[in-house]
């Protein structure tokens, strides 16, 4: 990961700073002058960097200055702030300002992550005006973003269209052609709100503007007139909206014991390729697994260590058909793969290589080793549909058990 540098004449500042951000996790490198600062910058690859104003035998502000001319995102710290000042700071493309005060640690932590994770988000830029858009552009790089634009609402489906990764756009109202409100609610067909977010920006007066763009679906509306520091606020809380969502989201999808996909997302993954099973000609697979004899672990080494066995196997699994496919817990010792890139003429030898990893497997804990094997099943008849065929893994994983566990049964169709 690349580093924080922080650049701060006071050791003090520096250091409450770099044990502020070490506690989040960041790798951080101090300077306590801007010569240091400028030698580091040569040797080093920074993400960002904090900087006070003030440094003996310089300018105010040159040490923004030093990270805006190496291309590396720069917040002010300080310890006062002026209206003289802040113009002044505002003039030099900073990412943000913060004031050397232990209750701005918590935003210190939180901007620093904000220009981290943005550097792999891409925002896309809409308004017929060149020069706002090269103004609200380069706002958003100097905050890491990657910035696309577009000159217009029909421009704007293209760039979309070839960047479907582009999770937040700034677009205007008016604009000849599509305007922003169509637009929004193009985009909002196919894309939900806690996916892609859309904020308008515009000059209109009309008080009814706003909440007939926040009803079409826009995340937010902000007028032109908004300061530059409300603009980022907003954009910066917009983008935090979505990481939260997609966080829980991501936790409602996995087990929480294992940490792989749970029987929820299973259904919801699966469910899907089975509806144009048959214009596809895909081939798919249900594999049902049951580890064996899992009640002795637990019986006998207690449920923490039940545990680690399902923490282990699943790990194993997911690493071993989540290529080819898509596996998930099911419930207790029992899992599902659906396997969708393996041939089926190679299929049973592929999913008994999985059997023999797992026999060659064990857990150390406590100076035990603990070994345990797994059965399964599989079906290849897919025309039956997923229910179907989930119940027809599981009766010939039901046979794997009672012809002796360890094994595969696998029935090609
Ligand atoms: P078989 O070979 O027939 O599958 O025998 P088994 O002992 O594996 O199967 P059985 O269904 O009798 O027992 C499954 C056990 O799994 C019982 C249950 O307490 C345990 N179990 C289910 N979920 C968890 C879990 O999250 N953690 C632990 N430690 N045990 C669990
Ligand atoms: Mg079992
Ligand atoms: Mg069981």
């Amino acid at each position: 990961m690349d580093k924080v540098l922080i650049i701060d004449a006071s050791r003090v500042t520096a250091y409450f700073i770099k044990m502020t951000l070490e506690l989040a996790d960041f790798e951080c490198d101090t300077a306590y002058n801007l010569e240091d600062a400028a030698k580091m910058i040569k040797q080093n690859k920074y993400f960002v960097g904090l900087s006070s104003l003030v440094y003996e035998g310089h300018e105010s502000g040159d040490g923004i200055d030093l990270l805006v001319n190496n291309g590396i995102p720069a917040i002010v710290v300080t310890a006062s702030l002026d209206e003289d000042q802040l113009q002044a700071i505002q003039n030099k493309n900073i990412v943000d300002y913060v004031l050397k005060k232990t209750e701005y640690s918590e935003y210190i932590v939180r901007i620093v992550k904000r220009v981290y994770n943005n550097r792999r988000i891409k925002v896309m830029v809409v308004d017929d005006s060149i020069t706002i858009r090269h103004w609200i552009s380069d706002i958003l790089q100097r905050q890491g973003l990657t910035v696309l634009d577009a000159e217009s609402g029909e421009d704007a489906c293209k760039v979309f269209e070839q960047n479907p990764d582009i999770r937040l756009i700034l677009t205007d109202y008016t604009m000849p052609g599509m305007d922003g409100r169509e637009l929004t609610a193009k985009l909002r067909v196919t894309h939900h709100m806690d996916e892609l977010s859309i904020i308008v920006l515009s000059s209109d007066e009309d008080t009814r503007t706003a909440p007939l763009f926040l009803k079409t679906g826009a995340n937010d509306f902000i007028h032109k007139s908004a300061s530059v520091e409300e603009i980022l606020c907003r954009v910066n809380s917009n983008l935090e909206m979505l990481e939260l969502l997609e966080e829980s989201r991501m936790r409602a999808n996995k087990d929480y014991l294992t940490g792989i996909w749970n029987r929820r997302y299973f259904f919801e993954y699966a469910e899907p390729l089975f509806l144009d099973l048959e214009e596809s000609g895909r081939k798919l697979a249900i594999v049902m697994l049951d580890i064996d004899y899992f009640k002795n672990v637990n019986d006998t080494y207690g449920h923490d260590v039940g545990d680690l066995v399902l923490k282990g196997f699943s790990a194993r699994l997911s690493d071993y058909f989540d290529s080819v496919g898509l596996s998930a817990r099911f419930g207790g010792e029992e899992f599902t793969v659906i396997v969708e890139d393996v041939d089926p003429e190679e299929l049973e030898e592929f999913v008994d290589g999985f059997r023999e990893i797992i026999e060659g497997y064990s857990i150390s804990h406590r100076g035990n080793t603990i070994k345990f094997t797994v059965s399964l099943g599989v079906s290849t008849n897919s025309s039956l549909g997923l229910d179907a065929l989930i119940n027809r893994a599981d009766a010939l994983l039901y046979e794997a058990k009672t012809s002796g566990r360890n094994k595969v049964v696998c029935e090609i169709v």
